[in-house]
């Protein structure tokens, strides 16, 4: 679907401070040279995002990541190792070579190496990292095919790579290994057991809604136009015109059901491709039935969280 004279368009958009929109096996990133300050600051007004919420930066090799941080403790080379090319952003004490534009300030970096071929091709040839927050506009919900990210930034952005829909779906886990225990910022497809299996007990932050302590954690994100409601399975319906519900066990009178996948990986997989669609229906709201508790559904609640009115 992308051809190699893309990539080397793309590469060379990305040398020359351009900024580019390409598939990562979780969602489409809206990328740029995480080295130059201007391109760094044409992501953030393209997202329209707050200068308080750091960019992840994508590397195509343990090296490249190793280069970027001033310390590379043996549990990054463990979960590297072991995660690596996948959806796991590890946060380590920056390198003077990342500006502080990229990092909100902050004196570390969120890495990872992406598990998408395109992603990898990019990075490579143009011989750079790649500093890429999701190709959404800020608190939208975040692309998961090349349409998504047409219809939500369009001319805004040099070149979009189609790679087809994303296979993860949702974005990253975030793990701190910045400070003396490692610290899990945010759940994804890669579980707190599938990490702990590998570092032993790890801590959880709860989502405090504080830009300093969750740089980008904002309660709203994530989110479809349209009024979405997170119930248990006991709690009513909206009761105001036409909306759709997306359950988990069993339909229910009163709404359009549809049936979402009972594997957290499918789920993942169409979850915001599923809300971008609903959008395009246009109902009065989104009820979704709560998945089940478990790591394995921690990401994908969080997300509904985030979605959800409160
Ligand atoms: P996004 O690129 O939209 O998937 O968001 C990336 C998220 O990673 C940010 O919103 C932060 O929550 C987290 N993150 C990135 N860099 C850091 C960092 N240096 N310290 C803590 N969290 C980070
Ligand atoms: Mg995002």
């Amino acid at each position: 679907m992308v051809s190699r004279e893309q990539i080397a368009e793309a590469a060379a958009l990305i040398r020359s401070g351009g900024v580019v929109a390409f598939p990562t096996e979780t969602v489409y990133g809206l990328g740029a040279n995480a080295l130059d300050p201007a391109a760094v600051n044409r992501i953030y007004a393209i997202k329209e995002r707050p200068k308080t919420s750091p960019l992840i930066v994508h590397v195509s090799s343990i090296n490249m990541a190793r280069d970027l941080v001033t310390n590379w403790p043996d549990s990054a080379e463990l979960l590297a190792n072991a995660f690596w090319p996948g959806p796991l952003t590890l946060v380590l004490p920056k390198s003077h070579k990342i500006p502080s534009e990229l990092t909100a300030g902050l004196d570390t970096v969120g890495l990872r190496m992406p598990a998408h071929p395109v992603a990898l091709a990019l990075i490579e040839e143009s011989g750079l990292p790649i500093a890429a927050p999701s190709a959404n506009r800020f608190t939208q919900l975040s692309p998961t095919t090349a349409q998504h990210v047409a219809d939500g930034l369009g001319q805004a952005v040099d070149m979009i790579l189609d790679g087809g829909p994303t296979e993860v779906g949702i974005e990253s886990t975030v793990l701190s290994l910045a400070g003396s225990q490692p610290i899990l910022l945010r759940p994804g497809m890669v579980t707190r057991e599938a990490i702990e299996a590998h570092l032993g007990p790890i801590l959880l932050l709860e989502n405090t809604g504080d830009a300093h302590a969750s740089p980008g954690l904002h309660a709203k994100h994530y989110s479809p136009r349209t009024p979405l409601y997170l119930l248990d399975p006991d709690q009513p319906l909206p009761t105001n015109g036409a909306g759709i519900y997306l359950h988990w066990s069993s339909p229910r009178e009163g709404a359009a059901s549809q049936a979402m996948p009972h594997h957290p990986a499918q789920y993942a997989a169409i979850l915001y491709d599923t809300l971008h669609q609903v959008d395009l229906v246009g109902c009065d709201w989104i009820a979704v039935e709560a998945p089940p508790a478990g790591s394995a559904w921690a990401g994908i609640l969080d997300r509904l969280k985030r979605a959800s009115i409160r």
